[in-house]
């Protein structure tokens, strides 16, 4: 059997109106045995103890369970207890109780009314003790006897106690579902205002609880359609309800305290009065930001690598074709030009290709590294000069600290990152690039940082370009070749080394993209990142 407690605000209320009862039959300690079946069958048994130790109420309860069954015709069972009984019963009552005579009865009192059992009263009393509620020698008063005067007494009062104690547990539990629920729940009075805020729409709009109680849900929340446009009073979802057009799984817009937008899904319901009023409303968020976002960068995925597999196939072919049609006609000058045109187009295709196959690797198994000590600056060297052989005029200039320590990385994957972001700062420069390749060292790692001067990115892109295909909004950017994936991708491979990448820019001044790498000593390789 297992014994819950009774909801602790109400649980004195009960002892003081089990001790009045027991008291009132000149009993001195007991035990009230809630009904689970007239209250809640979910719970275990239940109940109310009246100066006794919970260690005294399983030898109680099997004495009186062994040899007393009370009965409608005698309403109050009595059965002596034996010595023993007493003695091993004494172990769990209080100090102040222990003056209890030697002489004990048991009485078991069972609390029913007209809809059924409440619960059964177990007592000790003094041998020969009667109260004057069983004085009466009228036995066809019945059920108009004192003691069953009394029994209707308790019964009433039991029920109405053990009413409000169910509605206590009842409430108890909607306000743990409210309050850990993960997604976004307000309620509202019948005039729209405020009366509850969970903490998922705490998290959600930025708003505390404390902020919006008692305002409008609508100013609160400053719902927008999918397309951004306002909606008015006459779309209020809980308003829609009230009119009796429940409303379920609405898309829109919600703002957040620091005027963020976020798409969200809500579903509004209300409580009537028993009239058919109103009374409050519901209104249940669910965040679908992230969805939006998934749906969004699939979207994106596919115009940028339609687009970006369409210019080079387009070039391909068109130069393709001149040359078989005409290409005996054309001058070799021309005809070494559109081949190499060929060939950078080819490579920028087999690069995409490359870059989209890494991609889904890194998101399907992560990356493993191949780690050695290594020099960065022989490896800076030999990126430049490959850099030099396709475009021989460019210029880079070197701040390389003297003696810098050995890190521990993958050669070829830091060669990556570093031509990866070389190959930007070249793209994203408008006029002649003018770039600076630096690396320092930390008491824990090695920085190094390639800065140019070229278009630049707003601080706001800038927490976005390092997520897969996140290409910057500017025509220039967008005219650019490029599939959004070498930062994505340089950003992993220099997590999958314990160290960090970020960018310094500002918009039409130019960028530093910098990138971390642990010294040998305090590197703990290898590793693998998702
Ligand atoms: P992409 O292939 O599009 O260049 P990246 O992941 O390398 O992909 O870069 C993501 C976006 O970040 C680019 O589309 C561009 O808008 C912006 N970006 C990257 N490097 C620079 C830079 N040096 N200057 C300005 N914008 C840059």
């Amino acid at each position: 059997m297992s014994w819950i407690q009774t909801v602790d605000n109400l649980q004195d209320q009960m002892t003081i109106l089990i001790g009045s009862a027991i008291r009132l039959l000149c009993g001195e300690v007991g035990v009230f045995v809630i009904s689970n079946e007239a209250f809640d069958p979910r719970s275990g048994t239940e109940y109310v103890l009246y100066r006794l130790e919970e260690s005294a109420l399983a030898p109680l309860l099997s004495f009186v369970q062994e040899s007393l069954q009370p009965t409608s015709r005698h309403p109050l069972i009595i059965e002596m207890t034996e010595p023993e009984f007493t003695q091993q019963l004494r172990v769990g009552l209080p100090a102040d109780v222990h003056e209890l005579p030697a002489e004990l009865e048991c009485c078991s009192l069972a609390v029913t009314d007209q809809h059924g059992p409440i619960g059964v009263l177990h007592f000790l009393r003094p041998v020969g003790q009667r109260s004057c509620l069983e004085q009466t020698t009228d036995t066809e008063a019945g059920e108009r006897s004192p003691i069953f005067l009394f029994i209707a007494q308790l019964a009433a009062s039991l029920r109405f106690a053990l009413q409000a104690q169910s509605l206590v547990k009842e409430q108890d539990r909607l306000a743990a579902i409210f309050h850990h629920s993960t997604e976004g729940l307000l309620t509202v009075d019948n005039a729209l205002r405020i009366i509850d805020f969970n903490p998922a729409m705490e998290r959600l709009t930025g708003w505390h609880e404390s902020e919006v109680l008692g305002q409008f849900y609508f100013t609160v929340l400053r719902p927008r359609d999918r397309q951004g446009n306002e909606l008015g009073l006459q779309d209020s979802p809980i308003l829609q309800c009230f009119a009796g057009q429940p409303l379920v799984n609405r898309d829109m817009i919600i703002t957040t305290r620091d005027g963020q937008s976020v798409d969200v899904r809500v579903t509004a319901s209300c409580v009537r009065s028993p009239r058919g009023e109103p009374v409050s409303g519901i209104l249940t968020v669910h965040d679908i930001s992230r969805e939006r976002e998934q749906e969004e960068q699939r979207s994106t995925f596919i115009s940028v690598i339609s687009h970006e597999l369409q210019t080079p196939i387009a070039i391909i072919k068109g130069y393709a074709s001149t040359l078989a049609r005409a290409g005996s006609r054309l001058k070799p000058d021309v005809v070494r030009s559109r081949l190499y045109a060929i060939e950078d187009e080819a490579d920028r295709l087999n690069k995409l290709v490359g870059n989209l196959l890494y991609a889904s690797r890194i998101q399907a198994q992560g990356l493993q590294m191949d780690v050695a000590p290594l020099q960065l600056e022989p490896l800076i060297h030999r990126v430049i000069r490959r850099l030099q052989v396709k475009y021989p005029d460019l210029d880079i200039a070197l701040d390389i600290s003297p003696d810098l320590p050995t890190v521990m990385a993958d050669r070829d994957r830091i060669e990556e990152v570093l031509q990866n972001l070389l190959d930007n700062a070249i793209k994203y420069s408008p006029d002649k690039p003018a770039i600076t390749i630096a690396a320092r060292a930390t008491s824990n790692d090695v920085i190094v940082s390639v800065r140019d001067a070229g278009m630049g990115i707003s601080l706001r892109d800038q927490e976005q370009i390092f997520q897969r295909f996140r290409r910057l909004g500017d025509p220039l950017a967008q005219s650019t070749p490029g599939a959004g994936l070498g930062l994505y991708i340089c950003r992993a491979i220099v997590e999958a080394h314990g160290g960090r990448i970020w960018v310094d820019s500002a918009l039409r001044q130019g960028s530093t993209f910098s990138f971390s790498l642990p010294r040998e000593e305090q590197a703990h390789l290898p590793m693998v990142v998702f």
